[in-house]
């Protein structure tokens, strides 16, 4: 390995890496390095790669000469900084931060002030003539190696040493009378320092080192491991983010929020996070360190008035208490901006009145708010369309479709309390107040509120198990907060009139326990004691996705339909982008009362036809008022209508009380229904008397849907209502099937063309849903005018897994990696994938026009359009509500 080029400086002087190196560099150094390019003042530092990070985890040690390497490094900087690593008279000290490819908030190690030991204690005393300061930061530093190096990998479940230090300052203060950290005096400070000396001794029968390179090598190697922390390798699964890509550490001068008045710290986004407001937003504390802030341990204060809330409408904010720093800022915002093309999530620092960076990345936001900002960048010329279409995410879209509260329900009771609102949505379940309890009522089948003063990393597989998340303490930027808007979820934080003990919330005098239900609006950040109703978004008012979907739309690589069987969701649809139906099911449309009854006659008189018929004919003019409705309700596109699919077996009465009715009705003895129904029965109804089966043994089926069908098309068609009816025949295996089909639809067309005397354009096709109609797609082809993919039972037939009793042996199959994807959701590319590939090809072959689409699941999965693309289909259908992330999919095809 050469070290050389995996070692990387950024100062004022050289800058070795940039923004484009963050595979090697993490984003952290390649944004450290990019700022100090662009002439940001940020503290000069060195990146190691995360290639040593995996070399680190693989040999248990460093690279031969890597520790001499370093130190070279080091001493540039010192040159730089005008200070000395370890000296008396002037010591430097560093920080050691982690910082993956991908940004995963808190869960990996820092530790700050490296390089305090008794001499430069002193040293530091004498040139800042401030010892408060240094022994707070002498504080900082204890806690955080006990926590990161002296006690390393943890079980999360028991309460760790950093939680011990924390009682003992928490007593402490107590006892001093003292309410802030801030207000701690020197001889208190060093008091609590020893008392955690002795704490470390006590518990991990270890010393706290006084060597600052024996820290910053132990720091160096603990930041390493904790790539494999348990956290971070929980945070990693449920992102998805690959095991081997590793941390890079970044060393960097230590510059002082906590000094003084003078001094403070803060965080910010370069817009709103919440609603994608133009404006800097973030929050700030004076005389503190940046954990201070992203802990949540102290409400910060608003940097800008457009930052305050109800609970900081008061506070004074950076902006006038720094003017010109936070001049300074707007105008390191619009740099930011300008470079990355992206909103920004800052740290900083302000050390003796000087603003220094500390850290720029791609900050996480809400789905409006990301909607928003790309329409915003796009006016302003920051981004173009393609931007806009690579940068928007299928989460994105979910979020901005998440149920919010009926209002009615919402307005007719009091909120209990109000916090921040910083996740999106709304949500309503039951309180849990631990992330334990959260992940066992979640498993039960619970939808779980969480309620915690504040969340950790230590959290998230709690806070996951969550529909979402109320803390008592900390801001907008807080842990809780970036990780529930990372995620999409509804989060309300800060509600500090919340107290929480054993497993209650208190609020004025209401009690809240385990088990309750809650409410909370991510919105507005109002919390309820109640359950209330959830209802879906009304996109139609979203100004922003529309103008999104606009530009999605004129960037579609394939049609997007959508699977719809009544007339309001043909209407949502329509209005999500959805340019026809390609699947109205019609097996729905049967099981009223009165239609039942009728089919139950028809399966009765199974050996008389004409009664068959005057029977199923009752259903007529109800199935033609419901084609009726659909047909203009997706005018002028194109809508595909399946015959009848279910199994007979659905239809069979199954209680007393209605083979009673029947009897009654048909004039049949109970004895003979019962006889009629028995010999029916399907062991397996998926594979039994269904789809096309169904109408070769009833034709008069397919004659009743086909007559309603073309009956309802002409009636729309004098009324000058463009429609294009596209009969779909289901479940065919044999040629045979289809053709058997196919002549009693073309019958009904010629009767109803001569009976309206008009030309009725339409299409019929089939669905292949059948490993054999993969293989005989070629003959298909010839008669039929479409195609379209049924993919669930495709899937359910490749496999041979019943797709209605897979679910647990397909959670076995991938918990033992038997499987990696369920291929229920996600196509299987190897198997029912190369099928489709091969019908494709062979109906081409005969029909090269043959318009071809899918209709299963997989069509609004965003992971399987690429393929339906490549193999050359010309449509997917989807549900509704998947419409706009089937078309975002679509336009992301290149
Ligand atoms: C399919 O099998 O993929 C399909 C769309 O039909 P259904 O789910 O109704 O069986
Ligand atoms: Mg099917």
């Amino acid at each position: 390995m050469n070290i050389k080029k995996n070692i990387f400086i950024f100062s004022k002087k050289l800058t070795e890496g940039n923004a484009v190196d963050v595979n090697k560099l993490g984003g952290k150094g390649a944004n450290l390095a990019e700022m100090s390019r662009l002439g940001i003042p940020v503290p000069p530092g060195i990146t190691i790669s995360t290639d040593i990070c995996n070399y680190f985890l693989e040999h248990k040690s460093l690279p031969n000469n890597f520790e001499l390497l370093l130190s070279d490094y080091i001493k540039k900087i010192e040159i730089e900084i005008g200070s000395k690593f370890g000296d008396y008279n002037n010591p430097l000290l560093l920080s050691v931060r982690s910082g993956g490819r991908q940004s995963m908030p808190g869960m990996m190690e820092t530790i700050l002030n490296i390089g305090l030991s008794q001499k430069t204690i002193e040293g530091l005393i004498l040139k800042t003539g401030n010892s408060r300061f240094v022994y707070d930061s002498y504080r900082r530093l204890i806690t955080m190696y006990a926590d990161v190096v002296l006690e390393g990998s943890k079980n999360l479940e028991k309460e760790g040493i950093r939680q011990k230090l924390e009682s003992i300052l928490k007593n402490k203060k107590k006892s001093y009378g003292v309410l802030k950290d801030s207000e701690l005096s020197t001889t208190q400070l060093i008091e609590i320092c020893n008392l955690y000396k002795n704490k470390i001794n006590d518990v991990l029968k270890k010393q706290f080192p006084d060597d600052p390179n024996e820290q910053l090598w132990g720091a160096i190697r603990s930041v390493f491991l904790s790539w494999n922390g348990e956290r971070a390798k929980k945070y990693r699964k449920i992102e998805s983010i690959p095991n081997n890509w590793g941390t890079a550490v970044n060393i960097q001068c230590m510059v002082f929020g906590n000094m003084g008045e003078n001094c403070a710290t803060g965080v910010a986004f370069t817009r709103n996070p919440a609603n994608g407001d133009n404006n800097l937003y973030g929050e700030w504390l004076p005389n503190a360190q940046g954990e201070d802030v992203v802990a949540g341990i102290r409400t910060p204060l608003p940097i800008n008035n457009s930052s305050k809330n109800n609970l900081t409408i008061n506070h004074s904010t950076l902006e006038e208490t720094f003017p010109k720093i936070y001049k300074n800022l707007i105008e390191i915002k619009s740099l930011l901006e300008k470079r990355y093309k992206d909103m920004q999530d800052i740290e900083f620092t302000i050390q003796d009145g000087a603003l220094w960076m500390l850290q720029t990345r791609t900050a996480k936001r809400t789905g409006s708010a990301a909607i928003k900002i790309a329409i915003d960048m796009l006016n302003q010329s920051l981004i173009n369309e393609k931007d806009i279409i690579n940068r928007i995410t299928s989460s994105n879209i979910e979020e901005i479709m998440h149920p919010f509260f009926n209002p009615k329900s919402e307005n007719s009771i009091s909120p209990l309390t109000c916090g921040l609102p910083a996740g999106p949505g709304c949500a309503t379940g039951q309180a849990v107040f631990s992330p334990k309890d959260a992940e066992t009522w979640n498993k039960k089948g619970h939808d779980v509120i969480l309620i915690r003063e504040d969340t950790s990393p230590e959290d998230i597989h709690g806070m996951h198990a969550s529909k979402g998340i109320i803390t008592t303490r900390g801001g907008m930027t807080s842990h809780a907060a970036l990780v529930a808007r990372g995620w999409g979820k509804c989060c309300v934080v800060g509600c500090n009139k919340i107290n929480i003990k054993e497993n209650k919330a208190v609020i004025h005098g209401e009690i809240i326990k385990q088990g309750d239900w809650v409410a909370i609006n991510g919105t507005t950040g109002k919390v309820y004691n109640k359950k209330i109703e959830l209802i879906d978004a009304d996109l139609k008012e979203n100004s922003d996705f529309l103008n999104i979907l606009k530009i999605l739309k004129g960037n579609q690589k394939m049609e997007v339909r959508a699977n719809a069987d009544n007339k309001k969701d043909a209407i949502i649809a329509k209005d999500l982008g959805a340019r026809g139906i390609g699947l109205c099911r019609t097996e729905h449309m049967f099981f009223s009362p009165e239609r039942i009854l009728e089919i139950r006659k028809m399966i009765v008189f199974k050996d008389n036809p004409k009664i068959r018929k005057d029977a199923i004919m009752k259903l007529l003019p109800y199935q033609k008022n419901d084609f009726y409705e659909i047909l203009k309700s997706m005018s002028p596109y194109p809508v595909t209508i399946r015959l009848l699919d279910p199994p007979l077996h659905e239809f069979l009465p199954q209680e007393l009380n209605q083979i009673k009715d029947l009897s009654l009705e048909t004039g049949v003895s109970i004895k003979k229904i019962k006889s009629i129904t028995e010999n029916l029965y399907e062991s397996n109804p998926m594979l039994g008397h269904r789809g096309c089966r169904l109408g070769v043994s009833y034709p008069e089926i397919t004659e009743m849907q086909t007559t309603a069908i073309f009956e309802a098309s002409a009636n729309l068609k004098l009324d000058n209502i463009p429609v294009y009816p596209e009969i779909m025949i289901p479940l065919v295996s044999t040629i045979e099937e289809f053709k058997n089909q196919y002549n009693i639809i073309k019958k009904c067309a010629a009767n109803i063309n001569d009976k309206y005397k008009i030309k009725l354009n339409y299409k019929i096709g089939t669905m292949i849903e059948l490993p054999r109609a993969c293989l005989i797609a070629d003959r298909i082809a010839k008669y039929a005018d479409f195609i379209s993919f049924g993919t669930n039972d495709l899937t359910q037939t490749t496999f041979g897994f019943s797709r209605d009793d897979v679910s647990s042996l397909l959670n076995d199959y991938m918990k033992k990696n038997v499987l990696n994807v369920d291929p229920f959701k996600s196509i299987d590319l190897e198997g029912v994938g190369e099928l489709m590939k091969i019908a494709v090809e062979k109906a081409r072959r005969t029909n090269p026009n043959i318009k071809i689409g899918i209709c299963g699941e997989h069509g609004g999965d965003p992971d399987s359009i690429n393929f339906f693309h490549n193999i050359g289909l010309n449509y997917v259908s989807c549900s509704p509500f998947r419409a706009p992330i089937a078309i975002l999919a679509t336009s992301k095809i290149i």
